[in-house]
C-alpha cells in the first residue's frame, strides 16, 4: 500500500463557485484561483497534495461548447500520469452536458473526475460552495490498497455523487440542483461518507486512456408538443449538414400516428439521417413498440434513447457522429451502454 497523500489536480472553468462578492459594489467577479488555499484554510486539512489550473478566461457556463469541452479533456490527458484524481469546477446550468460529454470522450478512464459546482459563490457567508468542493476533493482522493475508488466521470452537488451522464440540473434556487432520476447515487455524504459500491462503473483493467475530441455538432432536438407543424419540423429537417436528430417524445417513446410525421421521418432515415427517441419524462425509459403510438418509430427504424438523459443523449450523439461507424454499427453502439449513461 501506498503511503504518499493522492495528488489531485483542480481546474476551474468558471460559473459562481469561483467567484467572490466585491462588497463595495455587490457584483460577482472571479478571484484568483492560485491563492485558493488562502481563501479557503480547511483545504490545508485534507489528506492530499492539491495543484491548481485555471482557464484563462473563466467562463459563465451558458457559454460551453465542444471546443471548450476538448479544453477540458486535454487538461485531464496531459496531467493523467502525475494526478491520481481530478475535480473540475464548472457553473451549474450546463454542468450536466459538459460532464456526460467528458465521460464520452474519456475511454478506459480509471481514475475520478469529479465536476462540482455551487449555486452561492465562495465568498458568500451561506455559500454551499465548501462543502461541495470539499467533498469533491475528498471524493477523488478516495483510494484502496492504492487504487482510485472512483473510476468514472461524476458529479458531486448537495451530500450526493451522482454519475455524471446521468444527472440532469433541475432547480435554479435550491441548494440540492442536480438530480439522477433513473440511476441510483454513487455515494452519499453524512456524518460518514457512504458508497454505493455495486452502482460504481468498473472499467476494463489494464486499457490505456483514449481521448476522443472530435465532436459533430450538426444535430437537432425536437421536443414535440400536441400541433406540432409539418413546416416547423420539416425546415428543421431542411437544415444544411444535419447529420442526425433527437425527437423528445411522450411517455415511453410515444408520439402522433399521423401519415405526414411518420413518412418525413421514414424519407430522412432513408436518406441516413440518424434519429434518436427520447422521452421528455424526466424518469423512466423509451419502449418503442409497447403502444401502437410507437411502433411505426420501430418498424422505420428510428434509435431508442432508453432512459438516457436529454444532456447525455445529446453528447452521445455528437461524440458517436465523430468517430467514423458505419449506418449499420451506429443504431447498434447508439442503443448500448458505452459510460454507464443507459440501462
Ligand atoms: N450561470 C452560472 C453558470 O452556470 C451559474 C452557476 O455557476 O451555477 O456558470
Amino acid at each position: 500500500m501506498s503511503n504518499s497523500k493522492p495528488n489531485i489536480l483542480l481546474i476551474y472553468t468558471g460559473g459562481t463557485i469561483g467567484m467572490v462578492k466585491d462588497f463595495k459594489t455587490g457584483v460577482l467577479k472571479a478571484f484568483n484561483f492560485n491563492s485558493l488555499l488562502n481563501k479557503i484554510p480547511e483545504l490545508q486539512l485534507l489528506d492530499c497534495n492539491i495543484n491548481t489550473v485555471s482557464f484563462k478566461e473563466p467562463i459563465d457556463s451558458s457559454n460551453m461548447n465542444p471546443e471548450y469541452w476538448v479544453q477540458i479533456a486535454e487538461l485531464v490527458e496531459t496531467n493523467y500520469n502525475e494526478f491520481d484524481g481530478f475535480v473540475i469546477l464548472h457553473g451549474s446550468d450546463t454542468m450536466s452536458y459538459t460532464a456526460s460529454a467528458i465521460s464520452f470522450m474519456l475511454e478506459n478512464l480509471s481514475k475520478p473526475v469529479v465536476f462540482t459546482g455551487s449555486q452561492l459563490p465562495i465568498g458568500d457567508l451561506r455559500t454551499d460552495a465548501k462543502e461541495n468542493l470539499i467533498t469533491s476533493i475528498q471524493v477523488a482522493s478516495l483510494q484502496k490498497n492504492g487504487i482510485p475508488v472512483i473510476q468514472e466521470v461524476c458529479l458531486y452537488f448537495e451530500y450526493k455523487l451522482y454519475r455524471a451522464n446521468r444527472t440532469t440540473k433541475i432547480n435554479a434556487e435550491h441548494f440540492q440542483a442536480f438530480d439522477s432520476p433513473n440511476y441510483r447515487e454513487l455515494a452519499e455524504s453524512g456524518v460518514h461518507l457512504k458508497i454505493n459500491k455495486k452502482y460504481l462503473f468498473k472499467p476494463e483493467a489494464n486499457k490505456a486512456l483514449k481521448v476522443h475530441k472530435n465532436f459533430n455538432n450538426n444535430i437537432a432536438l425536437i421536443k414535440l408538443f400536441p400541433g406540432i407543424t409539418k413546416n416547423v419540423i420539416e425546415s428543421i429537417f431542411n437544415t444544411p449538414n444535419l447529420k442526425a436528430v433527437i425527437l423528445e417524445t411522450y411517455g415511453a417513446g410515444n408520439c402522433t400516428t399521423e401519415s405526414w410525421f411518420i413518412n418525413l421521418l421514414e424519407q430522412n432515415i432513408s436518406k441516413g439521417i440518424h434519429i434518436i427517441n427520447i422521452t421528455q419524462c424526466s424518469g423512466g425509459s423509451v419502449m418503442m413498440g409497447h403502444y401502437e403510438t410507437s411502433s411505426n418509430l420501430k418498424s422505420i427504424g428510428v434509435i431508442s434513447g432508453k432512459d438516457i438523459t436529454t444532456e447525455a443523449a445529446v453528447c452521445k450523439l455528437m461524440y458517436l457522429l465523430g468517430e467514423d461507424i458505419s449506418k449499420e454499427n451506429f443504431k447498434n453502439l447508439y442503443e448500448m451502454p458505452i459510460r454507464g449513461e443507459m440501462m
